[in-house]
């Protein structure tokens, strides 16, 4: 027989949305189980730029008090096209509670999310146990079945939540029908030194024709880069060797030439991201709904994907919760139907506008041409001139939940009160 643990919430994946859900809901008296399929959180590259609107979700769960040294404010941006200036913005000019993106790489994040969840009666974090299969009461998913170390177990919940990342299994499991949209391009990651003539505070974003980098400050005096590469190209760019790599950064960001040609000696030093967005039309059926990049993959442009995780992780551990204590004697499989409706109707506008404005951009930024790249130019020099709508599109992106809650207050589970977040 297969040993079976149970809990009121399961969990597939420990990253940001699946850690941020289960502490909220541990915080809210909800049992959970996490299965995390790896046995540490030393990933790299993912995921580092985090929204202004998640760095004030993450100070009111009481997480950034103990991870100052892991973090970097990014307090400008600038985008150059051509070698000209072609829009710039300063974090400082908005007036809200955490007007700043912050670099903050994944595993201090996950660490300290683990860790404070780990303090909670009701919470359990399963390291290496991965989900291979869905447990099903007649249509309603009732848990997952999970392989571990020593072996198969189930864990049986009223609600299973597949947290389980951009390759989500258990969304495939699950047979919600989704459409995954190619983009025109893939990424490449790496992290160099700064160089003194940057300063540690702006996101800048190079354009020449249709090859751009991102480059990014970062904790403790890196620059973290990305550049584009046609779709599928990483071959074709390995096959020509690290100096083809050399010689775009001479290109795009001379000032990083040296530091690039000192630390980044193989493809071993780099990381690819395929780029692509998944539109999810619903995000759950009876016993199970999808959160984070399982249920909406983002593209790495104006850091959102972090951002949407904790996000859609805040509010659906209020719904959820709400379902398990508000519904009396009713039928709590009912209420977590209406609450997962209800999460993915209260998150589902706000995800749309980010894959929309993010696709405008993927495409601005694949113009290519004399009469195209002018284009292109003239709308950022548009916007940067109309200080009006430059302040709208920044808003629209970078602040919607801290507009929000000052009309209606946006509710964070309550903090134990010594909150062991490091
Ligand atoms: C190279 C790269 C750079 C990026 N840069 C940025 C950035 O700067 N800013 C930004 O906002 N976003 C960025 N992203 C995207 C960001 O990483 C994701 O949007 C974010 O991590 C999504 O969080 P998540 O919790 O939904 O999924 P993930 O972070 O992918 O977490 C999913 C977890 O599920 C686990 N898992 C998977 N399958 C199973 C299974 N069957 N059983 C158990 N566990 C399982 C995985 O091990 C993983 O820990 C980047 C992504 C990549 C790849």
């Amino acid at each position: 027989m297969t040993a079976a643990l149970e809990a009121q919430v399961c969990v597939v994946g420990g990253g940001p949305a699946g850690l941020t859900l289960a502490l909220e809901l541990a915080r809210r008296s909800v049992s959970v189980v996490v299965v995390e399929q790896s046995g540490r959180f030393d990933r790299s590259f993912r995921g580092e730029s985090i929204s202004p609107d998640s760095v004030w979700l993450l100070e009111r769960m009481g997480l950034l008090e103990g991870l100052r040294e892991s973090t970097l404010e990014t307090r400008h941006m600038e985008i150059t096209d051509g070698g000209r200036t072609v829009l710039s913005a300063d974090f400082s000019d908005f007036d809200q509670p955490c007007p700043y993106p912050m670099e903050l790489p994944q595993p201090p994040l996950l660490e300290a999310l683990a860790e404070a969840g780990g303090a909670l009666p009701g919470f359990k974090l399963l390291r290496r146990a991965t989900a291979v299969s869905l447990l099903r009461d007649g249509t309603t998913v009732s848990g997952v079945r999970c392989k571990g170390q020593d072996g198969e177990f189930d864990v049986r919940a009223a609600l299973t939540v597949g947290a389980d990342g951009r390759f989500s299994k258990i969304r495939e499991m699950s047979e919600l029908p989704y459409r995954k949209v190619p983009l025109e391009r893939d990424f490449v990651w790496f992290k160099v030194r700064r160089p003194d003539v940057w300063d540690g505070h702006t996101y800048r974003v190079r354009i020449i024709e249709d090859r751009h980098g991102l480059f990014i400050p970062t904790v403790p005096d890196l620059v973290r880069v990305g550049f584009n590469i046609p779709k599928g190209g990483l071959r074709e760019l390995r096959a020509g060797g690290i100096s083809g790599l050399h010689e775009r950064m001479d290109e795009l960001a001379p000032e990083i030439s040296a530091g690039v040609r000192e630390s980044v000696t193989s493809w071993s030093d780099t990381s690819m991201l395929d780029i692509f967005t998944t539109v999810v039309p619903r995000w759950s059926r009876p016993g199970l709904v999808l959160i984070g990049d399982a249920a909406h993959t983002l593209t790495p442009v104006l850091g959102q994907g972090v951002n949407h995780a904790i996000t859609d992780a805040a509010v659906l551990a209020r719904q959820v919760a709400g379902a398990f204590t508000g519904n009396g004697s009713g039928d709590t499989t009912e209420a977590l139907n209406r609450a997962t409706l209800d999460f993915q109707r209260e998150r589902e506008d706000s995800v749309a506008m980010a894959r929309s404005i993010q696709l405008r951009q993927e495409k601005a930024f694949a113009l290519s041409g004399r009469i195209p790249g002018m284009l292109r130019r003239s709308v950022y020099r548009l916007v940067n001139s109309n200080g009006r709508l430059k302040r709208k599109i920044l808003s629209g992106v970078y602040y919607p939940l801290q507009e929000a809650d000052k009309v209606r207050p946006f509710e964070t589970a309550p903090r134990p009160a010594a909150s062991p977040a490091r």
